[in-house]
């Protein structure tokens, strides 16, 4: 679990005194970890041990392995949960607990319930049997009928702080540089970070990045149209990587003005940043940085990125081998 300390805490507070709701509504942006955090709520509450899933007994390894018989998940069924799938939940809600225990219902994307099917399980909201928790997990809490939201305990969940993610991203293994790139990118929802560093395309996307800048700093002339056509494809991560090419080549003016490798942000780019602050002139670094920042501008406003982005390589590009020439001359 990445984050919400808090909200951690309030449920195992609850489970400890034993003064468990029958009705929880855990909202907030969509990936920020309202699911997990139901997850390990239902294994608490589940456990044979007392307080705290300890992960070792007969009910937490049926947890684990997905098939605990007194966990009931339902998901929306193509655009929404319908009533069909309440009823199963509320015929299942009569039975008593397979283990003796809690039963629980978590209801994913629980605006999807379509009116009906909340009205069915509202009765059971009214007059629950004992030891059971519905838990509806849900970004947009509007979707709820009021009389639902007004039987439930909300526990709202908000973006966890980027330095908080970056660290436990970084705790996972995930290098410094990237960590924080995701953390920015995902604006704090850890389940979206994850995902993004399972994605092959940002992958790519970073690999086209890492090379454009090579290209850029060799000279070479810039095989641009698939690396254009990939930060089409992700236009939400091209701040990202404007911004890593921003910090490059802020790393070069540092290095021309403190001559302090110590200084330079990214570590693994020392080399790289060496020579590039050795062989183009501060002025040339100036006007490259303020080319990026125009075109991070550009993006922001919505215009043409492929116009933006073909004009920010070009003018780096001249910046760069301008200046090489006055060397040679
Ligand atoms: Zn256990």
């Amino acid at each position: 679990m990445i984050g919400h300390q808090a909200q951690q805490e309030q449920m195992m507070e609850a489970v400890r005194s034993n003064r468990v709701a029958h009705g929880y509504c855990f909202e907030g942006p969509e990936a920020v970890g309202k699911k997990k955090m139901a997850f390990n709520f239902a294994m608490d509450l589940l456990c044979q041990q007392e307080e705290s899933r300890c992960g070792l007994c007969h009910s937490c390894q049926m947890f684990a392995a997905g098939n605990h018989p007194d966990f009931h998940m339902y998901e929306p069924e193509g655009k929404s949960i319908k009533r069909e799938q309440a009823e199963r939940a509320i015929h299942e809600l009569q039975i008593r607990s397979y283990e003796g225990g809690y039963k629980i219902f978590l209801f994913d994307d629980a605006d999807k319930l379509t009116a009906s099917a909340q009205n069915a399980l509202l009765k059971s909201l009214e007059e629950p049997p004992p030891q059971t928790v519905i838990i509806l997990v849900t970004a947009n809490p509007q979707g709820l009928l009021p009389t639902i939201r007004s039987r439930v305990q909300a526990i709202r969940f908000y973006p966890v702080e980027e330095q908080e993610l970056v660290d436990a991203l970084q705790k996972r293994g995930v290098e410094a540089d990237t960590a924080t790139k995701l953390a920015r990118l995902s604006e704090g929802r850890p389940g979206h970070a994850i995902s993004l560093l399972e994605s092959k395309e940002f992958q790519a996307l970073q690999e086209a990045a890492e090379q454009a800048l090579s290209y850029l700093l060799s000279t070479q002339s810039l095989q641009i149209v698939p690396f254009l056509a990939l930060f089409e494809k992700r236009k939400g991560e091209a701040d990202a990587i404007l911004n890593d090419f921003l910090n490059f080549f802020r790393d070069v003016l540092v290095m021309q003005t403190t001559r302090d490798d110590k200084r330079i942000l990214n570590p693994a780019r020392r080399i790289q940043v060496k020579e590039t602050a050795r062989r183009v002139s501060e002025s040339a670094i100036y006007g490259i940085i303020e080319q990026i920042i125009q075109t991070k501008d550009q993006l922001r406003r919505n215009l043409n990125l492929t116009v933006g982005l073909q004009q920010m390589f070009r003018i780096i590009q001249e910046e760069i081998s301008g200046n090489d020439r006055r060397h040679t001359l």
